[in-house]
């Protein structure tokens, strides 16, 4: 039965159903130029696809996005935040101002082949998109475009920026670009993540901080004269015993997660110095205060107890986003304009054959847009957070994965140049560009936008938290 068909059998007793049909011939005039120029955005999600770069190390991605904007009329200013791969594109003038977010920073050892159903790198231990950053970037550059053409040939007023944002991995590019004032003349904030449900997400995001925990003790010969020493490892361990068992009493909304980064260069030398990156996260940044007053006790407990000396270093902090439900009304309302995207039967065998390979129910891709609701959304933290902190902001999610699957795997990657990845793409783009176009014709609701950010970040300014002096700096192991 053709789709059509199908839509005529389950609504023929419906109003609403003539409703949204009627919504669906309004097809808009970004619809059409995003149509026409599928493959062109296909083809630019696969080659930041093709070349995979750590954050702050997008040379390559970044420089083919600005390359788009410029050919486009955007006039971009490169190394906003001091951060080499940070860009601001703007086109049009004065007021509002409406941004979109792109980014475009991989992930480590997620490479995988293109649309395998199985694990198969395409180099082992190279970086992948496994969190889909080539389509997130894509998508907001198409709907940038798309918009910009359209206040072109309408004469509208107002300023489309496009943000290239870096290094939203490691959860801190954005807020190097907010310190240095990127973010001052923007009136809203629009942006998408790939997901695996089609959804505005709403006060879901963790807050999260991250701490390097390092111990400093006394080395000496393990075998001739352990009692000279003073390890840092055994400091080390026993602070980490001590968050294992925190973890009974924490709330059930709250996350602590870390590896250990150095342990030591050999069995037989006391080590000297261990070094662990602990993270922190739950629904408020009051509560993830909390725990790191309660781990820098740990540590110092460790250190008390082994005769050695902790050092607790905040490397970043990402508060949880402030909602903004005039802005998701629009998000919403374009979302159920446009649908969902269209998979096809191979599409969902494709993702039946991921879940089977997963051990997952194979229910296949999602093929509705959830109603809006407040907590729909993951938990994943991210650097929107603190943008959401200095301007109104709405986000929005596509299912470019299977049902069940989640990001940071390479189950993503291997979605994120596949068909059904590009039609989640391509909706993201159109729902950005008509609500871009919505909001810069309807000055009452970005005035109303602006209304509720007042009211929910109670006229407070914005805190920075990054140090005084605090430079944009890579992870080493990355
Ligand atoms: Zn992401």
């Amino acid at each position: 039965m053709s789709s059509r068909k199908r839509l005529t059998v389950s609504c023929t007793l419906s109003t609403l159903c003539a409703l949204a049909a009627i919504a669906r011939a309004d097809n808009r005039a970004t619809d059409s130029y995003l149509d026409e120029s599928r493959g062109r955005w296909e083809q630019v999600a696969r080659q930041i696809w093709d070349t995979p770069e750590l954050g702050l190390g997008e040379t390559r991605s970044s420089k083919a996005l600005i390359q788009i904007l410029e050919k486009e009329g955007f006039q971009v200013t490169r190394g906003v935040g001091g951060e080499a791969t940070a860009f601001v594109a703007t086109a049009g003038t004065g007021a509002p101002v409406i941004a979109l977010l792109a980014e475009y920073d991989a992930l480590p050892g997620l490479s995988q082949a293109a649309g395998s159903a199985k694990k198969q790198a395409v180099t082992d231990g190279a970086p992948g998109h496994g969190c889909g950053h080539n389509l997130l970037g894509t998508a907001s550059v198409a709907a940038a475009v798309a918009a910009n053409r359209e206040r072109i040939a309408r004469k509208l007023p107002g300023t489309i920026q496009l943000f290239g944002t870096p290094a939203e991995e490691i959860l801190f590019g954005k807020t190097f670009m907010i310190r240095d004032g990127a973010f001052k003349k923007t009136d809203l904030v629009l942006a998408w993540h790939p997901d695996d449900q089609n959804r505005v997400t709403n006060r879901t995001r963790l807050a999260a901080t991250a701490v390097n925990v390092e111990f400093f003790g006394r080395s000496a010969h393990a075998s001739a004269a352990p009692w000279l020493g003073r390890s840092a490892f055994d400091a080390m361990m026993l602070f980490d015993h001590a968050i294992s068992l925190m973890r009974e009493h924490i709330k059930p909304t709250a996350r602590m997660h870390r590896i250990i980064r150095e342990g030591g260069s050999a069995p037989n030398i006391i080590a000297d110095h261990t070094l662990g990156e602990y993270w922190l996260r739950d629904i408020t940044g009051d509560s993830v205060n909390e725990m790191l007053g309660r781990l820098k006790k740990a540590a110092d407990g460790a250190a008390l107890a082994t005769e050695t000396r902790a050092k607790v270093e905040v490397t970043f902090s990402v508060r949880e986003p402030v909602p903004n439900d005039a802005l998701n009304a629009v998000l919403q309302r374009e979302l159920e304009r446009i649908g969902p995207p269209r998979f096809d039967d191979a599409d969902q065998r494709f993702a039946k054959a991921m879940q089977k390979e997963l051990g997952f129910e194979e229910t296949g891709l999602a093929t509705a847009v959830m109603p809006f609701a407040q907590k729909n959304g993951g938990t994943a933290s991210s650097d929107i957070g603190e943008v959401s902190a200095v301007v109104p902001l709405a986000e929005l999610n596509l299912a470019t994965r299977p049902l069940g699957t989640a990001a940071h795997h390479w189950a993503q990657t291997a979605c994120a140049a596949h068909p059904l990845g590009y039609k989640g793409m391509a909706i993201a783009a159109k729902v950005l560009a008509a609500s871009t176009i919505d909001v810069l014709t309807d000055p009452t609701a970005v005035k109303t936008a602006k209304e509720e950010f007042v009211a929910q970040t109670k006229g407070k300014p914005y805190v920075s938290p990054l140090a005084p002096g605090a430079k944009p700096v890579a992870p080493a192991a990355h």
